[in-house]
């Protein structure tokens, strides 16, 4: 038994970590128990719905080949822990990337599947589930089973976004697509009211295919509608090579790393202020067009690892909704508002929109609307209280939080937002079960 976190580093309770390193052997690991289990990529889910405390964790780090890559029609086999980074490394200067990636490229294959997780551009290439050509996944009786969009629909349509709860992962085939080099032409556009930014995104979401906002909530007023913010928006830039004009932004070639956990938060009421009003400018300084390598465009956090100590030893939460985009400004402006009152402050606040596509898998979480993502450090009490006060927000919005960065949303809350629970509890292994999925689902 060892203690295991996931992102958020809010517990680390002892769990048996069984390693699956051999596609072959997966099938007796996994039958062999003892139960219930819950496989683990790279635990960057930021609560619990890759935690079974007491339990198993079947760990798929060693589930890392390539099986198969054509690079005429950009299809590719490989085995479910393999790192959407290393995806994009051997694919890129091949002329082929990721369609769909989350904000950390240090995400498994099968992490990416069981979140059916989003990038900037759910617009117009929809979510990670999209571009899955199918898969395999492993029972706990031992058996294995082909999913497709076509072949076994049901178990597909279970199995992504489904929480790891149907069965491990062992192999997927993913439809890359076409890039003509490393970079793209994006543009960063400061924007100081809500009103604004639903105009820049409805305004770019024809022309560019990734836009994103940073939105500094500090900023709102008590009524949450003047917050202001940087809208971002990016292109992929035709040409192979190197750009004429100088990048403004390339990969770096050594990550830093975050040390130590300091004894607090480094994130907190006297620092965050000046922390966004200095961000901010930074950007606003820089507003206009740059051309940018995808790796700083799509993963700026992946520069400093183990950010997530800069929390401290409590760890923080984070709180993503969507909400529909009919009632997305006024729910967005409420809960600015809240956030204003509680005292409670988030840097990594981002805004963003989701195209019109009804959600891939019966508990993906992208719906049409738009979404907001906050972390907030653990301040016990304090934060719970503001949790309830956004929880009711977005039901009364009819719109619902993500399993991928949720550690203590209600159950009222979880199956108001996900209609399709009953459907998707027939596809569950009962040889499976996530803190999250007892929290949430019973057991
Ligand atoms: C900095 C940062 C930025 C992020 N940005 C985004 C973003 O923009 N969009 C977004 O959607 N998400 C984002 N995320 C969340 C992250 O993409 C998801 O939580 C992702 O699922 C993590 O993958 P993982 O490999 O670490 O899986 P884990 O966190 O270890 O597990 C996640 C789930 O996948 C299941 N699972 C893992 N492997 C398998 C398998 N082989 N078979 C079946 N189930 C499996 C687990 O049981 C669990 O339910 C971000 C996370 C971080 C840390």
């Amino acid at each position: 038994m060892k203690p295991v976190s996931s992102w958020g580093r809010l517990s680390a309770e002892p769990h048996r970590v069984v390693a699956l390193t051999d596609p072959a052997r997966a099938g007796m690991q996994l039958a062999h128990g003892p139960f219930p289990g819950v496989a683990y990529g790279m635990g960057r889910s930021y609560g619990d719905v890759c935690l079974n405390p007491q339990g198993t964790l079947w760990h798929t780090a060693g589930l890392d080949h390539f099986t198969a890559f054509d690079d005429t029609t950009g299809r590719l086999q490989c085995e479910a822990g393999v790192l959407l980074r290393d995806i994009q490394r051997m694919a890129v200067p091949r002329g082929w990337m990721l369609p769909v990636t989350p904000g950390s490229q240090m995400v498994t294959v099968g992490g990416a599947i069981a979140n059916d997780v989003h990038g900037k551009n759910h617009h117009l290439l929809g979510s990670f589930g999209d571009h899955v050509l199918g898969f395999t996944l492993l029972r706990t009786d031992g058996t294995t089973l082909h999913c497709g969009p076509q072949e076994n629909p049901g178990w597909f349509a279970a199995t992504v976004g489904g929480l790891g709860l149907t069965g491990v992962v062992l192999h997927a085939e993913l439809q890359l697509r076409r890039v003509a080099g490393p970079w793209l032409d994006t543009e960063t556009l400061p924007y100081g009211s809500l009103p604004e930014f639903f105009q820049l995104a409805d305004t770019s979401e024809a022309g560019w295919e990734h836009t994103v906002s940073w939105i500094d909530c500090l900023s709102a007023d008590r009524k949450g509608s003047r917050a202001r913010g940087l809208f971002m928006r990016a292109n992929p830039l035709e040409g192979h090579d190197a750009p004429r004009a100088t990048p403004r932004a390339t990969p770096r070639q050594r990550p830093r790393t975050m040390p130590v956990v300091p004894p607090v938060s480094l994130v907190n009421r006297l620092t965050l202020r000046p922390f966004n009003t200095a961000y901010y400018h930074l950007k606003k300084a820089q507003r206009g067009h740059a051309v940018v390598h995808y790796e700083p465009f799509f993963y700026p956090l992946d520069n400093l690892l183990e950010w997530n100590r800069m929390y401290g030893p409590r760890g923080f939460f984070q709180y993503q909704c969507v909400v529909p985009r009919a009632v997305g400004r006024d729910a967005v402006q409420a809960m600015l508002a809240e956030i204003a009152r509680s005292g409670e402050g988030s840097f990594l606040a981002v805004l963003k929109t989701f195209g019109n596509r009804q959600p891939l898998g019966m508990l993906s979480f992208p719906q049409p609307g738009v979404t907001l993502a906050l972390d907030f450090p653990h301040h016990g009490d304090s934060s719970h209280r503001l949790f309830a006060r956004l929880d009711a927000i977005v039901q009364e919005a009819q719109g619902r939080l993500y399993m991928a960065k949720d550690a203590r949303m209600p159950r009222a809350l979880f199956e108001a937002g996900y209609p399709r629970l009953n459907e998707f509890m027939a596809y569950r292994d009962p040889g499976i079960s996530s803190a999250l999925s007892r929290r949430l689902m019973g057991h």
